[in-house]
């Protein structure tokens, strides 16, 4: 099959780990028989230096029209760069929040998985943690608090400030179909996390998804308590598969789940609209103290470009020789600097990506 994917380098240690995602992908198409043409777009600082603008209508126009969008990270030192001299809406980090707008992208997909070779990055206790984990964080993005009505005024001289909470049923069932969807792909368990015993949002939240889960019923249900998740999430996360979420409370718990994990450039993420397409990067930032320096963990772009393959090409055993790829190589001791330990064998960007795709089976 021939698929179109839109490339994205960016800043910083965009490139070195998108080559890397690349070679992984060329080598899964020649194993597979596809063809993978690669449309390559500027955002954030790399599109400030061309163009003056974080983001253009040529970039939106070309993800559109292709089956998906593979990123690195765009962003630089806010210390030193020039383009933290801009006003906040010409920086890196608005054309990353208008490609999102622009492409509609409601659902946010954050794996935080524990590998066994790892383990030792993990804070948490070894009884808690034995044989690794694999949690799926599902976070609705555009609406909630934080695309809410909000103000600050002053009442009778007191200072006062307030956000609107909102969600219609359309938005909450939308990702809740996505998420019931993934789950049938994975151990079948969504976990919706919410505040029904407070907020009027999480209990239109909870019956909704009720209502979605009687279409799956493949699938089990539990509701759970956000705080009582933040406490889970650290006492017993292999008790998780999808755990599914509204915007706030989804940005504080994915990073608490992918903090657990301990390795930052292992950490893959994706963000979807209502159709196969999505947007697809790592979770970390463009590291621009290590830039340049063919240092970086290529491995989160990779797995990025695994789901890629997952969920916006349908091509899953392709995807599973990704992930199989890069656990055989964690098996064989290999790693990059920020994961490196004792007795393991240190390789550079590249030859991390070379490893990687040698194991493509
Ligand atoms: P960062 O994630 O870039 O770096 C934090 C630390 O982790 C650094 O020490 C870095 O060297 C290390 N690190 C990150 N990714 C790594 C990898 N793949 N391999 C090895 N080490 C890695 O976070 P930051 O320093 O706070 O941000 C730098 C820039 O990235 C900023 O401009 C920020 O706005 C931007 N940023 C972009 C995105 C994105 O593109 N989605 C996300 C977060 C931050």
């Amino acid at each position: 099959m021939k698929y179109n994917i839109a490339c994205i380098p960016g800043d910083g240690i965009g490139p070195e780990i998108v080559r890397e995602a690349v070679r992984v992908l060329d080598t899964v198409a020649e194993k597979y028989g596809h063809e993978f043409k690669y449309t390559e777009l500027l955002l954030g600082g790399a599109s400030i230096d061309a163009y003056g603008v974080p983001l253009t209508d040529e970039t939106v126009e070309k993800a559109k029209a292709a089956d998906a969008v593979l990123m690195g990270s765009i962003g630089g030192d806010a210390k030193t760069s020039p383009w933290y001299r801009l006003e906040p809406s010409k920086r890196p980090e608005a054309g990353l929040l208008g490609i999102r707008k622009a492409l509609g992208l409601f659902a946010n997909l954050r794996p935080a998985v524990l590998y066994k070779e790892l383990a030792a990055a993990c804070p948490l206790k070894e009884e808690l943690t034995e044989g690794g984990f694999d949690i799926m964080i599902m976070r609705e993005l555009t609406g909630g608090l934080y695309f809410g009505e909000r103000k600050t005024y002053v009442e009778n001289g007191i200072r006062c400030a307030v956000d609107t909470l909102t969600y219609n049923e359309n938005e909450i069932r939308r990702i809740a179909v996505k998420a019931f969807e993934i789950a049938k792909k994975r151990r079948g368990i969504v976990t919706s996390v919410d505040k029904a015993n407070v907020l009027d949002s999480s209990r239109l939240w909870r019956s909704v998804v009720d209502e979605v889960a009687a279409d799956y019923p493949e699938v089990s249900l539990s509701h759970m308590l956000v705080d009582n998740c933040a406490m889970q999430l650290v006492r017993d996360p292999k008790q998780f598969d999808v755990i599914l979420t509204e915007n706030m409370f989804g940005d504080i718990l994915s990073d608490e789940a992918s903090m657990v994990t301990g390795s930052i450039g292992m950490l893959a993420s994706a963000s979807l609209n209502d159709t196969s397409f999505g947007l697809y990067e790592p979770s970390h930032g463009s590291a621009p103290d290590i830039a340049g320096m063919n240092k970086a963990n290529p491995i989160a772009t990779i797995l990025s470009a695994s789901m890629m393959l997952r969920f916006s090409l349908d091509l899953g055993r392709e995807a599973d020789s990704v992930d199989n790829a890069v656990k055989k190589v964690l098996e064989d001791g290999y790693r990059t600097g920020d994961i490196m330990s004792e007795g393991c064998t240190a390789l550079s960007t590249d030859e991390m990506g070379k490893k990687i795709s040698e194991k493509i089976l």
